[in-house]
């Protein structure tokens, strides 16, 4: 429609005309649509950083009744990679919880679970069974206790309620948002994602089918590692690779990292029996006890 109405405009016409259109679909546009001479300006408008998200929460929250313990700051941070969309809905979802409790104020614990909602997806009444429940419990716990160790504080809590599609998750505490990726960083994701496989396989003596999404994450990342020049083969490109060259590299890198897993989840394995026990009776295991038991481990 746009190209019809633009049809015939010239520019020596008493009528001048500025024509402005926003999309968030540009890959499904008509090519002749941005052509040179159509829209001479492409303005293209990423999802918000902190500073925006924070600008963007105080809009939606501006006729809202916040408790003293909100940080819009706090939550600004802790919602990278969140749309501007995504912050509304979580500012009502937030508004929601707290009616529902009848409380007359929005208070940080409603927008940290509305966070939870957003990401994850609606808390789900289906249970899993009582064998089901301990594997959930021992492998976030598996995913909490790499990533506390490899990255200390990093952990805010360890849950294992179903929401969505997932039976549990671990919830991290926020940090500066990443736009750049160091190998350090990358094997520590990786050590992260297969950390729960690996604890099933040592606690309960096999894997299962939960671990299917860590795995495609983890492939993930080890290509990112590959075609950013950080792997024992150099800078290259990944289709013009022989196939089985790929995969070597690929299984030797992630051979390295899970062996650097397991021995950490050995060394752990009485208290990351006590975390599951835990999170089995009261579905929530906080970062900080976390804490505490590594620390009382070490002095031990
Ligand atoms: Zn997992």
């Amino acid at each position: 429609q746009l190209l019809v109405e633009m049809d015939g405009l010239s520019v020596d016409d008493d009528i001048q005309v500025l024509i402005l259109a926003a999309t968030n679909r540009i890959d499904v546009l008509d090519h002749a649509l941005l052509r040179p001479g159509r829209f001479d300006r492409i303005v293209k408008v990423d999802l918000p950083a902190k500073e925006g998200r924070l600008s963007i929460l105080k809009i939606h929250t501006a006729n809202k009744p916040l408790s003293d313990d909100v940080e819009l700051e706090q939550i600004a941070r802790e919602t990278f990679r969140f749309s501007g969309a995504h912050l509304e809905n979580l500012a009502n979802e937030a508004a929601i919880l707290a009616l529902r409790e009848g409380s007359q104020v929005i208070r940080r614990e409603h927008f940290m679970e509305a966070i939870d909602k957003v990401i994850m997806g609606e808390k789900l009444d289906r249970r899993p069974n009582k064998d089901e429940l301990k594997r959930v419990a021992i492998h976030e716990t598996g995913h909490a206790l790499i990533s506390e160790i490899m990255n200390p504080g990093s952990v805010s809590t360890i849950t294992i309620t179903s929401r969505g599609k997932a039976l549990g998750y671990v919830r991290h505490n926020p940090t500066d948002d990443v736009y750049l990726q160091t190998k350090d960083y990358l094997e520590t994701q990786i050590s992260i994602c297969i950390a729960g496989s690996i604890a099933e396989e040592l606690l309960l003596n096999n894997k299962s089918t939960g671990a299917k999404n860590d795995f495609e994450q983890a492939i993930k990342l080890v290509k990112t590692m590959l075609i950013s020049g950080m792997t024992d083969l150099g800078v290259v490109e990944e289709n013009s690779l022989p196939k089985e060259l790929l995969h070597q590299e690929m299984s030797k890198i992630l051979k390295s990292i899970e062996e650097r897993v397991k021995t950490i989840i050995k060394e752990h394995k009485n208290i990351m029996v006590i975390i599951a026990e835990n999170l089995i009776d009261s579905e929530r295991f906080s970062g900080d006890e976390l804490r505490d038991m590594l620390k009382e481990k070490k002095i031990a």
